[in-house]
């Protein structure tokens, strides 16, 4: 398959590019291997604005009185707060997805993009061909090389939105409510091993480059 031009990533930068070109008239391929919309729509951004709008709005319940507004009880569903920030994470992808739709001269090749040749990518079984190919590859998580990392756990910016308890919740050693997250925490354990909801996915080996294209 022959293109104007190849775009690999659909983020912040892919994208707008992407859809510029395209409406100019170029034939143009869009490869993501993952969520289009790359880290801000997906793990940076956008979910974490929604996660910092919720705790501001529990800030001001708890500290209502400060401004003559009577609240009592509050507390904070972590779990529904996790729930409506992914609606807005799919919404917001889902808007991509029309973006890209609605142009026909936009090709979506949808897996990890590699080359083959200087003018030449493969995407699966995909050989894509251009004398233009832009690299938009963003960053994600880069894992330090610290010793013994890989035998705990830890969070990154893509894990820790999806928690739905506070890490503090878990280390009460009382099983009573907890006031922060409305969740019933457990007793304290006498391991230093981090509960499952914690965990990280299995550790990578650590990167020097916080981004690369193979
Ligand atoms: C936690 C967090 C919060 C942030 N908050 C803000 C904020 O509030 N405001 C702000 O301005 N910026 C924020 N940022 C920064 C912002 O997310 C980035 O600057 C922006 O996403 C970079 O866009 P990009 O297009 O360069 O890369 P990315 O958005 O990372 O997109 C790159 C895309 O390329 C894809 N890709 C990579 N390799 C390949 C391959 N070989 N084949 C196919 N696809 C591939 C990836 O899957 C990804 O979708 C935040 C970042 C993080 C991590």
């Amino acid at each position: 398959m022959n293109y104007d031009a190849i775009i690999v990533g659909s983020g912040q930068g892919g994208n707008p590019l992407a859809f510029r070109l395209a409406d100019l008239g170029w034939s143009v391929a869009l490869i993501e291997k993952k969520d289009l919309g790359g880290t801000c729509i997906n793990v940076g951004c956008t979910p974490t604005k929604t996660m910092v709008h919720r705790a501001q709005v529990a800030h001001y319940a708890r500290n209502a009185a400060r401004w003559g507004v009577n609240a009592s009880n509050v507390s904070v569903d972590l779990a529904r707060i996790v729930a409506q920030k992914d609606e807005v994470v799919l919404s917001f992808r889902g808007g991509r997805q029309k973006q890209v739709d609605r142009r026909a001269n936009l090709r979506l090749h949808r897996g990890h993009a590699r080359f083959v040749g200087a003018h030449q990518l493969k995407v699966g079984d995909d050989l894509l061909e251009s004398e233009k190919i832009f690299i938009d590859t963003g960053g994600r998580p880069s894992i330090p090389a610290i010793p013994g990392l890989e035998t705990v756990s830890y969070l990154t910016n893509e894990s820790v939105m999806q928690l739905t308890a506070l890490p503090g919740c878990r280390k009460r050693s009382k099983p009573k409510e907890c006031n922060s997250c409305s969740t019933p925490a457990p007793r304290a354990s006498k391991t230093r091993t981090a509960p499952s909801t914690y965990r990280s996915k299995a550790p990578r080996a650590p990167r020097a480059s916080p981004a690369r294209i193979s």
